[in-house]
């Protein structure tokens, strides 16, 4: 038995066979050719490469793939219909006399070797690409074909080096126990979809990949922050009860769905669920939320090579909005740069890019973008209730900018004679200090305000959100966070809004008691983590929580805070 520490990112105990997700590995032999065999060679590159985009072309079609695996494909497509690809290959076959795989086998390596060694995390992101096709199509001409997720099944724990957006989407549709992966953090989104899925997760099980072997017994310990390898019986007994009174819980859980949430002092709260992909609307019905208080969009711009149309955002959006009404759905706009990578929207590399051109930056230094999606925006709210919001407004002039934008697109619809609906919530994400000091005057413009805490901390603390080495100083009761959040909620209060947390902090049942108190009127959290926060505000007191704030707000370290909670 072998026991390897790591950081828990979403909690709960799994229990299976470890299936380690690993690069394609073929064997691939050098073999010069003669100069009679250059011909043949060529003709085989060809026809290999036409028949792998052929295979491409018929998965795109294959509408029970998700549109992100769809457009994950279309780019491998693209990488096997460059120009310089079939120009190099053609040089390595013709001058350099080597056999077809030993070409292909040469460019990739080539390929992957530029793209990991790039400090640009869009660009070394590519590296999972290209090792993809370059699988798919040596193992075409091998004949040794094999999907990477073929035998995974529902005894399944993943292990992987690290994992990508668009892998935990393709993951997403299995069943499986658990991930684990040896590099990664809390609050990247693979980890956030993790939770929402109420999958056991770790990340940052440095030596993981080393000391272990594909199909092992295997026990992640999400509480604690461990992965067991070969437990001894005892310890899998142990765990065994652990995963069962969980489940117990779980099951325990699902009495709640149609209780409403208020506490015990009478306060209805609203609380609602975060999305990350439209898959996830499956978790948000069954577990009965009360609407989608965040709607990310940022997967419409990652991992593909082309921008979304509006008509494409447009149905998604419909989709979404029609299967929760009357709930409401809030859709964010855009909010990548930062950790949020996409090729699409010109993004030049940057030195800070947390700090840089990020959230709704974006969008006001792509317009023409930023109209598709806010009129795809107006024209779903036909279709049921939508709000809007806007991410890292860091003052008064941002939503000024927006507002005339939204003005322009719906004049722009009604030339052209197309039906929408402008009568929607405008809310402001508060998650950046300036945006906290001047609450009072982001609230004048807004309908509503949502707390996003998890770049709230990292903005406050400057302590960025992924950088495992330093995550003891993201403390989210560090007094600043609290006096932060309550100086929204009093600022929103004044000027008659209501406030929600958007953030992860919303989903960890500690925080829950400690943000009623602080006047928070509406929650939305990870559909995984619904019930159990539903939980908690049904055992809340807000009026008897509230005599403990005064000595909370305070306290001088984020511990005495923790000490109270
Ligand atoms: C947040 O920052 O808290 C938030 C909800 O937005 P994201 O995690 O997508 O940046
Ligand atoms: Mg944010």
């Amino acid at each position: 038995m072998k026991k390897i520490k790591g950081n828990s990112v979403s909690i709960g105990v799994a229990i299976g066979k470890a299936k380690i997700i690993n690069k394609h590995e073929l064997y691939i032999k050098n073999k010069k050719i003669l100069k009679s065999e250059i011909k043949f060679e060529l003709s085989r590159f060809k026809e290999d490469v036409k028949f792998v985009i052929n295979e491409l072309d018929k998965l795109i079609q294959d509408y029970t793939y998700s549109k992100e695996n769809r457009d994950i494909l279309e780019s491998h497509k693209l990488i096997l219909q460059d120009p310089e690809f079939n120009k190099r290959i053609s040089i390595l076959i013709s001058e350099d006399q080597n056999c077809l795989e030993q070409a292909i086998n040469t460019y990739f390596t080539e390929a992957i070797d530029i793209f990991s060694n790039v400090n640009n995390k869009y660009l070394s992101h590519k590296v999972n690409d290209f090792e993809d096709v370059a699988y798919r199509l040596l193992s075409h001409i091998k004949g040794e074909r094999k999907d990477i997720l073929e035998d995974v099944d529902e005894n399944s724990i993943l292990i992987m080096e690290n994992i990508s957006p668009s892998f935990v989407t393709t993951v997403f549709d299995k069943n499986i126990q658990g991930l684990c992966t040896e590099r990664g953090s809390r609050n990247s989104h693979s980890s956030i979809i993790a939770r929402s899925m109420n999958l056991p997760m770790l990340v940052n099980t440095m030596g993981l990949l080393g000391n272990i072997k594909d199909g092992e017994d295997l026990i992640i310990d999400g509480n604690d922050g461990y992965v067991i390898i070969s437990p001894t019986k005892s310890v899998l007994k142990k765990y065994e009860a652990i995963c069962k009174k969980e489940k117990n819980i779980q099951k325990g859980l699902l009495s709640l769905i149609d209780k409403e949430s208020i506490t015990k002092d009478g306060k209805k709260i609203k609380l609602m669920s975060n999305i990350e992909i439209p898959q996830e609307i499956d978790q948000v019905l069954k577990y009965n939320s009360t609407g989608i208080g965040l709607f990310r969009t940022e997967f419409l711009f990652i991992d593909r090579e082309d921008l979304p149309t509006e008509e494409e955002q447009y149905k998604i959006y419909k989709d979404i909005v029609e299967q929760c009404k009357p709930n409401p759905v809030t859709i964010r706009t855009i909010d990548v740069g930062g950790d949020k990578l996409s090729n699409i929207l010109n993004i030049t590399y940057e030195q800070n890019p947390n700090l840089g051109c990020r959230g709704i930056r974006i969008s006001l230094q792509n317009i023409p973008i930023f109209k598709q999606q806010i009129k795809a925006i107006l024209r779903a709210n036909i279709h049921g209730n939508i709000k809007i919001m806007f991410p890292m407004i860091s003052g008064v002039e941002e939503l000024l900018k927006v507002k005339e934008i939204i003005k322009i697109c719906s004049k722009e619809l009604i030339n052209a004679g197309i039906t929408f609906n402008a009568d929607m919530e405008l809310g402001a994400m508060i998650e950046i200090p300036s945006a906290v000091i001047t609450s009072d005057l982001i609230a004048e413009e807004c309908d509503f305000l949502s707390i996003g805490t998890n770049d709230l901390i990292q903005y406050i603390l400057a302590v960025d959100r992924d950088n495992q080495s330093i995550s003891d100083y993201y403390k989210p009761t560090h007094p600043s966070v609290i006096r932060s959040i309550k100086l929204t909620v009093d600022n929103a209060h004044k000027h008659g809004i209501k406030v929600a947390v958007c953030g992860e902090m919303a989903s960890e049942k500690e925080y829950v008691k400690l943000l009623l108190a602080l006047g928070v009127d509406e929650l939305s959290v990870s559909p995984g983590r619904l019930l159990l926060i539903k939980k908690e505000i049904i055992n809340c007191d807000i009026a008897k929580m509230k005599l403990k704030l005064e000595k909370i707000l305070s306290c001088k370290t984020s511990t005495d805070v923790d000490k109270l909670l």
